[in-house]
């Protein structure tokens, strides 16, 4: 225990036993004193009766008063009493004073009043008994009824010549005696707390003093070495002193090392700090966290290093704290190290008091929770940006889109836009040339659509090939046509992704706040279907939204759903066109078209439903289903003797271009058990758009299957000539449009006439489609082409139609000479 305290506890008890002691001694005396001053009233009395009563009551009173009844006597005496006992009375206020008669066996005088009541006998109370009887005084407790109390009585007899002829008697109430007794007792307690205060305040001030010298003794022992002579001055008890604040001292070097030693072993660099935030101490381990050493940190501010931005929050943290001298736990900031990186750290901090328990600093530990933060940011990132691309993903999208509906509704007449911006044959590039191109270009994509839209856009992706951007002001949304436009223009530049060289355009929707949508989900929605009509008005533009749109986009998705049912409903239906061969003057090959039986509205034609079926994809399991069909309907025909060379199929470039296609093939002729010579697929030049190679090797395996390939609508698509010679195809078939202009003697007969030419120089069959008259047939006839197919022949039939034309041949018209 600190000898401080050891002073204090034993002059506080010193002190508190003195003035217990005088305490109880004063309540004694106290006691005795008011004892006194009965005893001191009542013998008063009687001496003052001794001198003012010389006789006894009769000789005091006349002859006839004598003769008066005892009542008026009692009067009589006790006026002629009262000046005396009023005179007691005035000594001692306290005290009922009364004197009793003997003879006339009745007090006759008392004071503070005198009262009728008090006029009774009381010689028959055994005590008063005693006292006439002995002459001895007495004191004793009664009740007095006068007095309405508990009394302290004193009886008192007066004697005159021999004779007892009354007694005096005084009493003093024990409520009244309580009263004196208290008044007394709180002055002696005034008394006695005054000098305890001094005793108390003193025995600080000496306590102070002697601490204060033993301070400056030890500190001068400390600066002293014990071996020296100095030791020898000091006398045994400061030696004593000495070597007990040596130990104490080789002690604390112990613990400091090992807490030295703890603190460096921790993942954590533990330091001390004053109230002001400035080093203390700090141990080894802040080198390897921050590149300091300690020394070089000791006295500067911890606040020195921290990142601006969070020096504010870590101030108020760390003030409140010292404000409150409570602890700070688990602050979160960056600071730069030596290296002039910033690392990031949690510290915590208790506060460190010194012996008046005044706070003096804190000490804690320090960790670099870098790695962790790196994992958060990582996590957040993941949270909110597309792995991919780096642009804000969805949901932030969505926040943003949401804050920024809120921040309209609360500016008056405030717009802006959105742009869904998708890619134009996207799939083609990813299917045709692996998702690794597929991904860097659209990595390529959004950065060059966040260099081209304006700095104050949110591009960011969507999905897939789907990027949506914010054009957040009225000002940009006035503009977002010529954005638009702009955005559109970028692409005509290619884009060069590995060793490729893509030719890519996007198209646009476009939606506006508020009268495309008051949500977010109305807005993006509306924005896809603006979107989706650039796309099916042709790619590469943009579109802003319309209610319009908006009802024929339901009404496409009524179709949508039509058409899944119609497939699940065997409501589509395969008819055949003849393809007659010009030598051998027959068909030898039909064309499956596909038709669509609707319950409602009667035949409807493939070109109103089939460029839906290519963008909902839906035309791959339509493809697949006419595939089959035809070739069971043709192993049908074989059956029932109809010797036809071939059917063919048209593939669309979407079913083409989709990666299991030539496994689909092969499963259909597989189950249908169809010789692949017989089947003939009819492909566009779209096919090959994205990637010319990726089709070359399509085709090339379908060939070795043994199927024959045809190139559909051939000289309107825009394959370049020089690739021709490297498809791996059998038939070329002459579009429809240019044998229309045959009788019109346009440019078209020199086309028609070098394809047929260039087809025969690659050894390729040509057959010319469309061919409605004679005129027609004859021009082609003469070209050498070798196939025709044309309502010339024969319209598309059902199957019927075309059995009965198969059965009569003949019935087919004119071939020219
Ligand atoms: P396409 O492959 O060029 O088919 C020829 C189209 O020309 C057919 O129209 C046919 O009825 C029509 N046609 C034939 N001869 C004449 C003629 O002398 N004069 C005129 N004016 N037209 C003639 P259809 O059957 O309406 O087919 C239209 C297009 O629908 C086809 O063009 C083809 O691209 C597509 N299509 C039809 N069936 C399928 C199918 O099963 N799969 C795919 N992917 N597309 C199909
Ligand atoms: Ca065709
Ligand atoms: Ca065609």
């Amino acid at each position: 225990m600190p000898i401080k305290i050891k002073i204090y506890l034993l002059t506080i008890l010193l002190v508190f036993s003195a003035v217990g002691a005088t305490f109880v001694l004063q309540i004694y005396q106290t006691w005795e004193d008011l004892k006194e001053s009965e005893y001191v009233a009542t013998l008063s009395l009687a001496k003052i009766l001794d001198q003012t009563i010389t006789e006894d009551y009769d000789t005091l009173l006349t002859d006839t008063q004598q003769k008066l009844p005892k009542k008026e006597k009692i009067h009589l005496l006790n006026t002629l009493l009262q000046p005396v006992i009023q005179r007691l009375h005035l000594a001692f206020p306290e005290y009922g004073i009364g004197f009793y008669v003997r003879d006339l066996n009745s007090i006759v005088a008392f004071a503070p009043d005198f009262n009728t009541k008090g006029l009774k006998d009381i010689s028959s109370q055994s005590k008063a008994r005693t006292v006439y009887h002995t002459g001895v005084p007495l004191r004793f407790n009664s009740y007095s009824q006068t007095r309405d109390a508990l009394v302290v009585a004193t009886i008192y007899p007066v004697v005159r010549h021999g004779k007892i002829i009354g007694h005096v008697w005084a009493n003093v109430a024990v409520k009244d005696l309580e009263k004196i007794f208290k008044e007394r007792l709180t002055e002696q307690l005034l008394i006695l707390l005054t000098i305890l205060a001094v005793a108390i305040f003193g025995t600080n001030f000496i306590t102070n003093k002697y601490i204060e010298s033993i301070r400056l003794f030890r500190e001068h022992v400390r600066r002293l070495d014990l071996n020296t002579q100095d030791s020898a001055r000091f006398t045994p008890e400061l030696i004593e002193v000495y070597t007990e604040v040596a130990e104490a001292y080789s002690k604390l070097a112990t613990s400091e090392k090992r807490f030295r030693d703890v603190a460096n072993a921790f993942d954590e660099f533990v330091w001390e700090i004053d109230t002001e935030g400035r080093y203390t101490f700090l141990s080894n381990k802040v080198s390897e966290m921050l590149g300091y050493t300690p020394s070089e940190l000791l006295d500067t501010f911890v606040f020195d290093m921290i990142y601006p931005e969070h020096v504010g929050y870590v101030k108020r943290e760390f003030f409140a704290a010292v404000q409150a001298k409570r602890a700070f736990i688990n602050l979160e900031f960056q600071r730069l190290t030596k290296n002039q990186f910033f690392v990031w750290q949690r510290t915590s901090g208790l506060p460190v008091f010194d012996q008046h328990n005044e706070l003096i600093g804190y000490r804690g530990a320090t960790r670099d929770i870098s790695e962790r933060k790196r994992y958060e940011e990582e996590i957040r990132h993941l949270a909110y940006y597309d792995i991919l691309t780096e642009l804000p993903n969805r949901t932030t999208f969505n926040r943003l889109l949401h804050q920024a509906i809120e921040t309209a509704q609360q500016e008056h007449d405030m717009t802006f836009a959105i742009f869904f911006v998708d890619l134009d044959r996207f799939k083609n590039v990813n299917d045709s040339l692996g998702h690794d191109v597929g991904d860097s270009l659209l990595q390529k994509v959004a950065l060059h659509l966040k260099l081209h839209f304006p700095a104050t856009c949110t591009v960011s992706r969507f999905g897939g090939d789907e990027f949506i951007v914010l054009l957040p002001t009225p000002e940009l949304t006035k503009q977002a046509a010529s954005i638009a436009s702009k955005i559109i223009h970028t692409f005509t530049d290619p884009i060069h992704v590995q060793n490729h060289v893509l030719h890519l355009s996007a198209s646009i929707g476009i939606a506006c706040f508020p009268q495309d949508g008051h949500d977010p989900v109305t807005l993006i929605k509306n924005a896809d279907i603006a979107m989706y009509y650039a796309k099916a008005n042709g790619k590469n533009q943009f579109c802003f939204f319309s209610h319009e749109l908006k009802q024929q986009a339901s009404e496409k998705l009524e179709l949508e759903n039509n058409l899944r049912y119609a497939l699940d409903n065997q409501q589509f239906i395969l008819y055949y066109q003849p393809q007659v061969h010009l030598g051998k003057k027959q068909i030898v090959s039909v064309e499956a078209l596909l038709r669509w039986r609707h319950p409602t509205h009667g035949m409807i034609m493939p070109n109103t439903f089939i460029p839906l079926a290519e963008e909902t994809q839906l035309i791959i399991p339509i493809g697949l289903w006419v595939m089959r069909q035809a070739c069971l309907d043709f192993q049908k025909w074989n059956q029932l003797g109809f010797v036809l060379e071939r059917v063919a199929v048209n593939v669309s470039s979407i079913q083409f271009r989709q990666p299991h296609f030539v496994e689909q093939v092969k499963n259909i002729l597989l189950e249908t058990k169809m010789p692949p010579a017989c089947l003939e697929l009819e492909i566009t030049e779209s096919v090959t758009v994205d990637n010319i190679n990726y089709a070359i090797d399509v085709m090339d395996e379908l060939r070795r299957l043994g199927i024959s390939i045809s190139i559909d609508d051939f000289g309107t698509g825009f394959s370049s000539l020089n690739y021709l010679k490297n498809f791996p195809i059998n038939t070329l078939k002459v579009d429809r449009s240019f044998i229309i202009n045959i009788e019109e003697q346009t440019n078209d007969l020199a086309i028609i006439r070098s394809i047929i030419a260039l087809a025969h120089s690659l050894h390729l069959n040509v057959i010319a489609e469309g061919v409605e008259n004679y005129h027609q047939l004859c021009y082609l006839s003469q070209q050498k082409c070798d196939m025709i197919q044309g309502y010339y022949f024969s319209k598309p039939l059902n199957e019927e139609d075309l059995i009965a034309l198969l059965c009569h041949p003949e019935a087919l018209p004119n071939f020219p000479d």
